[in-house]
This record gives structure tokens, C-alpha cells and sequence, in this order.
């Protein structure tokens, strides 16, 4: 604000010697030279005023980050506290980024063994808890392409929803632009629709549903059973057992079998005890020292 007064101070000065300045100005002249300098003066408080308020605006978010960063134990927190959240990948999964997604998959235990590790490096890291997951796309000769990859983030992000097979979801969705993976290859839209109803849709086009399918370390709780009906997969593959989980203290809550009996009346082919051991070694070295957040 100081500033702005010693620029103002200027320009009226510079306006009242130009006005009473020497003979040969003429009245023309000196009104000319006062409102061009009022101009002025006026342009550049105005970018002051703006650089401030974008420093200030700045400094005010840079002040929130740090404060949350401060509350935290956790080195990668990134939460926005102004109106979104952030879900994201610890750094040791982004920079294995290019290992995950440049192969060819074929076999189920190929692909759960990715999800285990997910499972067993996110303890390791301190990233978060023991459960990993990761969505392929099944192609028409059936090998397999990585979509999206998720590891438990609850305590590093401070949020309960975001367990491995949640945040697989939402990385998938985010990267084929879709609320759901039930997706058609040969639609517009890329939405698949059961067409079954709708004979002038049936012969405009043949549907192909594109496959997409959710592997996880550990059969999912029931947030997750509900997010995989919603989300589109068109399988669910499970190694370690809800046993398992609620062996080392996990609540998995209302998880039974009916659970799994209505996601194959809705179509998710649902194939478990791939890995079992191994995922379950990841759950119990766990035990042994991590933290159980919802303990049953
Ligand atoms: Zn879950």
C-alpha cells in the first residue's frame, strides 16, 4: 500500500509541473500529459494489487500444505483441504511404473503375483497397509494388460475408503474416462449396454464388451464387494482369504457368501485362493508389526 501512495504521490506531481510547466505547453498539452500519467499510475497499481493478491493466495495455500505436512508422519501425504482430494500413488510405484505396464500377461498366478507385491512393498515402504490390487484388460488372443494398479491407503492419505481394490478402480476409471469399465469397443460412447431390450440398437451395431478384470491380495471387505458390483470388472480375483485379514485383527464387515453369489448373478465371474499362501505370508509378517486400523 505504501508503494501505491509513493506512485500516486509521483504521478500527481509530475501531472501539477507538467500544468504549470513553461509557456509553450499549451492547456491541450497539459490535460493530455495529466490524464495519460492518471492511466498509468493506475495500470500499475493495479498489478500490484493483482501480484499481491496471487502471493498472498499463494502463501495461504503453501501455509495449509505445510500445516498438514506437519501433522503428519508420512512423507508422500498429499491431501488438498480446499474442496477435492487427492489419491495418490506412493513414489516407489511410480517410478517401478514402467516394470508394471510394458509386459504381456497370461496366466492368473502372473498377474496376482503383481498384486501381492503391491501388497508386500507397500509394508515395506511404510506406504500404507497390507493389501494390494491391480486391473488388467483381457485381450481377444487372452493375454493380459496392466490398467491400473492400488495399494492400501488409508493411514498415509487419512482416508478409509481408499483400500488396494478402491483405488484400482478409481485409477482405472480416471484412465479410460469412464465412470464404469463395463465398457463396448465398438460403441461410440464406449459404454456397454445389454442390448437385449432395444432391437433397433441390437442391429445398428454388434456389442463386444471389452473384459476387464480386478485382482487383489485379499478378498475384498464390504466397501469393496459393493465398489467391485459398481464398478464395471468383469472378474474378481482373490488369493488371501477374509480368514485371513481377520486372523491378524482386520474387520471386514457383513461379507458373506451370498456376497459373492450376487456379483455372478450380476455377471463378475468371481475366482478365489490364487496365491493363498503367499498373500497370506504378506497379511501375517503384517500382524507382526503394522498397524491394524479397523481391527474386528
Ligand atoms: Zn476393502
Amino acid at each position: 500500500m505504501l508503494l501505491q501512495t509513493i506512485i500516486l504521490t509521483v504521478v500527481f506531481a509530475t501531472a501539477y509541473a507538467a500544468a504549470s510547466n513553461s509557456t509553450s505547453s499549451t492547456m491541450l498539452e497539459t490535460i493530455v500529459t495529466t490524464v495519460a500519467s492518471i492511466i498509468g499510475a493506475a495500470v500499475v497499481v493495479g498489478l500490484i494489487n493483482q501480484q499481491q493478491s496471487i502471493s498472498d493466495s499463494s502463501s495461504s495455500s503453501s501455509r495449509q500444505r505445510k500445516s498438514k505436512r506437519d501433522d503428519s508422519s508420512s512423507s508422500d501425504t498429499d491431501i488438498s483441504v480446499e474442496g477435492s482430494v487427492m489419491v495418490t500413488l506412493p513414489a516407489w510405484a511410480l517410478a517401478s511404473w514402467e516394470d508394471y505396464f510394458t509386459r504381456k500377461y497370461t496366466t492368473d498366478e502372473e498377474m496376482m503375483s503383481l498384486a501381492i507385491h503391491l501388497s508386500d512393498r507397500n509394508i515395506t515402504e511404510g506406504t500404507g497397509g497390507p493389501f494390494g490390487a491391480a486391473i488388467f484388460e483381457r485381450h481377444a488372443d487372452n493375454h493380459a494388460t496392466l490398467v491400473s494398479i492400488g495399494m492400501n491407503r488409508v493411514v498415509p492419505l487419512g482416508n478409509s475408503t481408499l483400500h488396494g481394490e478402491t483405488v484400482a478402480i478409481q485409477l482405472a476409471q480416471r484412465r479410460l474416462g469412464s465412470f464404469t469399465l463395463m465398457l463396448d469397443e465398438n460403441k461410440e460412447d464406449g459404454l456397454f449396454y445389454d442390448e437385449s431390450h432395444d432391437d433397433d440398437e441390437k442391429e445398428s451395431s454388434t456389442p463386444r464388451k471389452r473384459q476387464f478384470e480386478l485382482f487383489t491380495s485379499c478378498e475384498p471387505c464390504a466397501m469393496c464387494l459393493g465398489a467391485t458390483l459398481w464398478s464395471g470388472v468383469s472378474r474378481i480375483v482373490c488369493a488371501a482369504t477374509k480368514d485371513d485379514a481377520q486372523s491378524i485383527g482386520f474387520d471386514e464387515g457383513p461379507v458373506f457368501e451370498q456376497s459373492y453369489e450376487h456379483l455372478e448373478k450380476a455377471g463378475i465371474q468371481v475366482t478365489r485362493n490364487i496365491l493363498r499362501e503367499d498373500a497370506a505370508k504378506v497379511l501375517q509378517r503384517y500382524g507382526t508389526s503394522g498397524r491394524i486400523y479397523n481391527r474386528g
